[in-house]
């Protein structure tokens, strides 16, 4: 889904497109409308799955559409001050082109930006992120005026309870008034999160984004490359790995059809499956598959769920998938029962960014394998998307004016 289709608010959409996001992550998807049509969530989701833009892109387009000014808009309540920051660099990327003011408040950090964060608290700033421990400190001086506010947000809130904020945010809450939107994310949903939930949401949207891990015994690779070497490199791929049978994916159909054209000619026995063919047809090819006759096969993703072919042993991605869950039933359709399995993936130079978020879903670092030196240079490995925010030298127009304490870049 593209993020056109949610009715963003110009100036958020610029942001979104500074920020490289194309396409929404399965919990922008589910997350985004509810928040739109002012209903209280719960989500699980870890970290990677692009939560964080899930609740600030609705959050900050309501403040936007709708602006109050001297008031506190949306409070983020996170468990460290690591995630503060993080959060807080993510917000100052997609409000980049907007006027709302933003400040994060978490210990630790000097006089100076204690009397930011007072003014802030007093006079209003769009959205704050703050730690428990330094918000009850704020509050416990008097002067805290939350009259405005309009969302609550607890984030990572199972790791907040492992903390021991439970009583800070009880704290907290109830200087907030009583008629708000309120958010929970949570990695994991224990009873006591549920507790939680039941006593501060109002009729929550629940959202559930378990992502599967793939199995560890398969062998995972990513090969960096320029479009034009993905052909050539596949066909080397092909005839130096050992397989019993292959299974190469292609987003597009277009692709699979000029990939099984091209491999064909170079004399590999493959076939295709896609939509275009008949369920008698799809049934005829993926027998042959299956009984070896045809080793090879290049098929979209209507392939990467369902198919169960113990002899898999080799998966090729000729491109990066959509999103984390795509890449995780891809590469699942290898090393079944008790086989292994190798999955490759062909990273093309603007693909970059889209496998670093399926990296950081799958917490792990795949391997960049190298490239045959006779394919040519090869690009680097710089995904953007690898840390929060993004960098605003690229000819965005100007930096629209901020109130003076909007405080995140100060604290990188
Ligand atoms: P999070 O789960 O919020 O920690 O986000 C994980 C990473 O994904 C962050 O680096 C985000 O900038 C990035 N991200 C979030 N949404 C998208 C999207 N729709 N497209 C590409 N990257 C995204």
């Amino acid at each position: 889904m593209r993020f056109t289709e949610f009715n963003f608010h110009p100036q958020i959409l610029e942001g979104i497109e500074a920020s490289n996001y194309e396409t929404a992550t399965p919990v922008q998807e589910q997350v985004i409308p509810p928040i739109l049509e002012g209903r209280d969530v719960i989500a699980s989701a870890q970290t990677g799955t692009g939560k964080t833009a899930a609740f600030l892109l609705p959050v900050m387009n309501r403040l936007l559409t709708n602006h109050v000014d001297g008031q506190v808009g949306a409070l983020i309540i996170v468990p460290t001050r690591e995630l503060a920051i993080q959060i807080s660099q993510h917000i100052e990327g997609l409000s980049y082109f907007t006027h709302l003011s933003s400040i994060a408040i978490y210990g630790g950090n000097d006089a100076q930006n204690f009397v930011a964060e007072k003014k802030a608290l007093q006079m209003g700033a769009d959205v704050i992120v703050c730690t428990p421990g330094r918000m009850i400190a704020h509050l416990n001086m008097g002067y805290v005026n939350m009259k405005g506010l309009r969302f609550l947000i607890l984030d990572e809130a199972d790791r907040m309870l492992d903390m021991g904020f439970q009583d800070d945010i009880n704290k907290i809450i109830k200087a907030l008034p009583a008629k708000r939107q309120n958010l929970l994310f949570s990695a994991t949903m224990p009873e006591k999160i549920r507790q939680l939930a039941k006593r501060i949401l109002h009729e929550p949207v629940e959202i559930n984004i378990a992502i599967s891990k793939p199995p560890e015994k398969i062998i995972q690779k990513a090969f960096l490359v320029y479009e034009p070497q993905k052909l050539p490199l596949i066909k080397k791929l092909l005839r130096e790995t050992p397989y019993k049978n292959a299974l190469i994916f292609c987003s597009r159909k277009q692709t699979v059809k000029q990939v099984r054209r091209e491999l064909k000619q170079s004399g590999f026995n493959i076939e295709e499956i896609h939509s275009d063919l008949e369920q008698a047809q799809r049934e005829s090819v993926l027998g042959s598959f299956a009984s070896g006759r045809i080793p090879l096969l290049v098929a979209t993703d209507i392939l990467s769920r369902g198919i169960d072919i113990d002899t898999i042993d080799l998966v090729i991605n000729w491109d990066v998938p959509g999103d984390g869950e795509d890449y995780v039933h891809r590469i699942g359709r290898t090393a079944r029962a008790e086989a292994d399995g190798a999955a490759f993936t062909l990273v093309g130079e603007k693909e970059q960014n889209k496998f670093a978020v399926i990296e950081r879903l799958l917490e792990k670092e795949v391997e960049k394998a190298p490239v045959p030196k006779e394919l040519g240079e090869t690009p680097a490995y710089h995904p953007r998307s690898r840390s929060h925010g993004h960098s605003h030298s690229q000819g965005h127009g100007e930096r629209p004016k901020r109130k003076f304490f909007k405080s995140s870049s100060r604290k990188r």
